[in-house]
């Protein structure tokens, strides 16, 4: 039996976990927030893989057995990000089997090899014969109603008083501590670390103090915060289809919604008339479908220099290859907190004068994908892909692969997930690194390879 330390309770830690305790290891699993934290951060979005595709057999047993198998969902539903959660996930995290083992707001800050600094045994066995030490920050929150007179009263210790409405007193104590593990599974996804919505992935000017992370995010596209307004969106991926379609929707109900796309050229010209670059005959209906619509919006109001001018009028207008230099944030005509956004039309290919140089808009979604956050496992040894930033024997079989369709991807076996440092796995999306085609079935799958070799 190990002693197994996961990081993150999302969908493949807590495959992960399960899988494992299954098979008799001593698991614990440490989650910075709640279970499916990141996931329900996008809960309103729907999954395009049906749900057979992103559990595992030894889940929807477990949870067959547990709650009856008509309490799960079909293996063919689509199902959002929230639904996921609360049909699945969260009942996998109740299952006795995990039973007070996956700790909630406990963010694993750091992880070491015992009495060894990182320039320590290099290259031999002596790393792997101490555990992995992991500092914990857990925070705790505790309630209490006060009455008015309690009010003027000093908070309590050392943890911080905030006196609510209604004389509710939220008091949250910070802990920190170490675990020790003799396997880490490091299952923490990439999301909401972001990418940079500036030309070469750095940021343009003005954006590190004029966005925030909620920006990067997939905002819930409702007429209060988007009707009638101007936002503007940038990504050439899947996220960003999902924000432009939900705006085009909207603005048929609010037709002063206006959408300013800035997504890339797709690779070929023949591939498709917009930017995101649909799969040939994919059996994933609902992406295909999403791609299609995404890409006859931006098709439509596809604005250059020489484009007819009408197509500044369609809801949808693509800057296509056009950079954003700069932005601040700018008081708009409707008085309204917006951003003067300056563009730069330097790779727009075949562009004689710049057509318009200068935008107000009201909103700015950066859809511009997600990376891995190094910084947890910075005193291991671990060879990263100089592209991806993923693990190097992984990433290395992913850069071989040529299909678009991430659907005919498998997991390559566990010896790719393997790092120098001995017992120590990246799992998940995080194994993609900034590469987004990572599936739930791959993961699944990824599961399978690592915890059934953990001796
Ligand atoms: C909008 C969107 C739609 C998607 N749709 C699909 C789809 O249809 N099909 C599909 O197969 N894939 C889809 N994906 C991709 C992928 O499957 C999901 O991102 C999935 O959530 C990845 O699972 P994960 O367990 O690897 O990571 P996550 O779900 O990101 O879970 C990581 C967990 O780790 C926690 N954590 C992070 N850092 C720490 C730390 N330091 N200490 C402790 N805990 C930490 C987080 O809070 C989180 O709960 C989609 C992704 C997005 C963003």
């Amino acid at each position: 039996m190990s002693r197994i330390v996961i990081i993150g309770a999302g969908p493949i830690g807590l495959e992960a976990a399960l899988l494992a305790r299954q098979l008799g290891h001593d698991v614990h699993v440490f989650e910075k927030g709640r279970v499916a934290e990141n996931i329900l951060d996008w809960g309103h979005v729907q999954l395009f893989s049906p749900f057979g595709m992103n559990s595992s057999e030894w889940g929807r047993a477990a949870l067959a057995k547990a709650i009856g198998e008509n309490s799960l969902p079909r293996a063919d539903e689509l199902l959002t990000g929230r639904e996921f959660t609360e049909r699945y996930l969260i009942p996998l995290s109740q299952l006795p089997e995990l039973v007070g083992r996956i700790h909630e707001h406990s963010q694993v800050l750091t992880i070491s090899r015992r009495h060894f600094r990182k320039t320590e045994g290099v290259g031999g066995t002596a790393r792997s014969s101490e555990p992995f030490q992991l500092l914990i920050e857990q925070t705790s929150t505790s309630r209490s109603v006060i009455s008015t007179d309690d009010m003027d009263r000093e908070p309590r210790g050392e943890s911080e008083g905030r006196i609510l409405a209604r004389h509710e007193v939220v008091e949250q104590y910070v802990d920190e501590r170490i675990e020790l593990a003799d396997v880490v599974l490091d299952c923490s996804g990439t999301y909401p670390h972001h990418n940079w919505l500036g030309d070469g992935g750095m940021p343009c000017c003005g954006e590190r103090d004029g966005l925030t992370e909620a920006d990067y995010r997939l905002p819930m596209i409702n007429a209060e915060r988007f009707a009638n307004l101007i936002t503007i969106v940038v990504g050439s991926g899947f996220s960003a289809a999902t924000s432009v379609v939900a705006l085009a929707e909207l603005a048929r109900h609010a037709p002063r919604t206006k959408v300013l796309w800035f997504a890339k050229s797709p690779p070929s010209q023949t591939e498709s008339a917009g930017p995101i670059v649909r799969v040939p005959n994919d059996s994933l209906l609902a992406r295909d479908q999403l791609a299609a619509k995404a890409n006859a919006l931006a098709s439509l109001g596809h604005f250059t220099n020489t484009s007819s001018p009408e197509a500044k009028h369609h809801p949808v207008v693509w800057f296509a290859d056009v950079a954003i230099k700069s932005l601040t944030p700018t008081q708009t005509c409707r008085d309204f907190e917006g951003f003067g956004v300056e563009l730069d039309w330097s790779r727009a290919a075949g562009q004689g004068s710049d057509p318009l140089s200068r935008l107000i808009v009201d909103r700015i979604i950066a859809n511009v994908g997600y990376r891995p956050d190094r910084s947890i496992y910075e005193e291991l040894h671990v060879h990263e892909c100089y592209a991806t930033q993923g693990p190097i024997k992984l990433a290395a079989k992913l850069l071989g692969e040529t299909s678009a369709d991430c659907l005919t991807q498998t997991s390559h076996g566990g010896d790719v997930l393997k790092n120098p440092e001995p017992n120590f796995f990246i799992l998940g999306s995080k194994s993609y690194g900034r590469n987004s085609n990572f599936l739930l079935r791959v993961g699944i799958e990824q599961v399978r390879e690592v915890v059934s070799r953990i001796a």
